[in-house]
């Protein structure tokens, strides 16, 4: 079996393969599209509290950037490694081109586990791999954002790094940031907000209720948790959450207001008053109208997709459908909404970020939400009228839809030299 990275890698290149096969491109331009532009690896020596020296290895990876500076978060998790990184980046670029934001794709890592560091280890290795990176980011170069196991705070200490390396405040080089930094209302629950859009009309568009229909959702980090608030608030009864440490479920529908102070105070969903517990693998497989695959990569694969018994997936993470799964799935009659349109509420967000920081202005919160529904439901239109037209997955028609924005640009831009 392959690693989740390389298995996330090769995935998003059969995505490309099969976007320039569809529209029938000639293989230079495929050949362009798969190369990431640049890819930097670092090492960061890290000074423990206890006096100790470990040296982590850290990655910025920009896939493309023939549509305007690179973009992408910044993931802190053990399994960072170079082709999750560059699987990542690819995505990005097509995330951008669909929901036509003015950027390019990029994604960076550190391998490290945040849990096993204080909070001042933590400043020291985002404070140096932002050092290390210095050269290749910046507000026109590539802009970073949270990503998996990493938050404002980080952003706020690259932020400062950055400014204090140039020498005046730069806001526009992070998104994601504290609010009193320059970040923007509605960004930190932006992501969500975009998959309970995109969860919504899928829901319509399969002749399902909202109001008492059924959902899990796996992941209850800054995407999962409030995707999960966001789905009670508009009826849909959640019966199982899961996060790495477990999953809990109750049939009737969990109070995810209970349960989001549940974990505050445990750090975990496991052990929530009043559920059944289950593993996260059972929690997948259960007979729902609506998963939401928040976490990580690869959670529905070649193994468990037969298994799969909901009738929707909107994918609140970066690739967790394997290609396996995904014919598998598609077999099976089950819609499975893309990564690239489903969780792309948040680079929307972070783009209104970066105009506002970059102006030196506020937009109010209604402003921002009503734009981001805006974008994200004309990118659902886009979608499923390009699949419906030309009989194909929402994946496909996603990949190609954005594949077909990249290569026009690079065409407008011409080939230098
Ligand atoms: P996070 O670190 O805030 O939360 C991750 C959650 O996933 C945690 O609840 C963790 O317990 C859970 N988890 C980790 N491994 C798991 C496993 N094996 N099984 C079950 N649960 C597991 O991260 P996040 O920012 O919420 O990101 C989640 C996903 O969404 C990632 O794929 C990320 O790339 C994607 N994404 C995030 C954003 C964003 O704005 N944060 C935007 C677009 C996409």
């Amino acid at each position: 079996m392959q690693s989740p990275g390389s298995q996330a890698l090769a995935d998003a290149h059969a995505q490309l393969a099969e976007a320039i096969a569809f529209h029938e491109y000639d293989e230079g331009t495929h050949a362009m599209l798969k190369a990431s532009r640049r890819e930097l690896t670092v090492s960061i020596p890290l000074r423990r509290d206890d006096g100790t020296v470990e040296v982590l290895t850290g990655y910025r990876i920009q896939h493309n950037i023939s549509r305007g500076p690179a973009k992408g978060g910044l993931r802190f998790s053990p399994d960072v490694n170079v082709d999750e990184v560059r699987a990542l980046a690819m995505w990005m670029t097509w995330k951008c081109a669909l929901l036509d934001v003015p950027y390019g794709g990029a994604k960076g890592g550190v391998a490290i586990d945040p849990r096993r560091y204080s909070s001042a280890e933590l400043e020291r290795v985002t404070r140096r791999y932002t050092t290390e990176i210095l050269p290749i980011i910046g507000p026109q170069r590539d802009i970073p954002a949270p990503d998996i196991g990493t938050d404002e705070r980080v952003m706020a200490w690259m932020m400062d790094t950055y400014s204090v390396s140039v020498g005046h405040t730069v806001p526009g080089v992070v998104t994601g940031k504290p609010l009193s930094l320059g970040g923007s209302l509605g960004r930190s629950s932006a992501t969500s907000r975009g998959v309970v859009h995109v969860a919504l009309a899928a829901l319509e568009s399969a002749g399902i209720e909202a109001v008492g229909a059924t959902a899990v959702v796996q992941g209850f980090g800054k995407v999962g948790r409030d995707a999960a608030r966001f789905l009670h608030q508009a009826g849909v009864r959640l019966v199982a959450v899961a996060d790495q440490y477990g999953a809990v479920h109750v049939a009737t529908g969990l109070d995810v207001e209970l349960l989001c102070r549940h974990v505050d105070e445990h750090g975990t969903v496991v052990g929530f008053p009043g559920s059944t517990p289950l593993n996260g693998a059972e929690a997948l497989e259960l007979d729902v109208d609506l998963l939401v695959p928040a976490a990580v990569e690869g959670v529905l694969n070649g193994e468990n997709a037969r298994r799969i018994r909901a009738r929707i997936v909107v994918e609140g993470a970066n690739g967790p459908t394997t290609r396996e799964a995904d014919h598998i799935l598609s077999e099976a009659g089950v819609v499975v909404v893309p990564d690239i349109l489903a969780n792309a509420g948040g680079v929307i967000v972070s783009y209104f970020e970066w105009v506002q920081s970059n102006q030196s202005f506020r937009w109010g919160l209604d402003e921002v939400e009503s734009r981001l529904e805006e974008r994200m439901r004309s990118g659902w239109t886009a979608v499923t009228d390009f699949a419906a037209h030309h009989g194909i997955t929402l994946r496909a028609a996603a990949t190609a839809l954005a594949v077909q924005r990249v290569t026009e640009a690079h065409r407008l831009r011409g080939l230098y030299p």
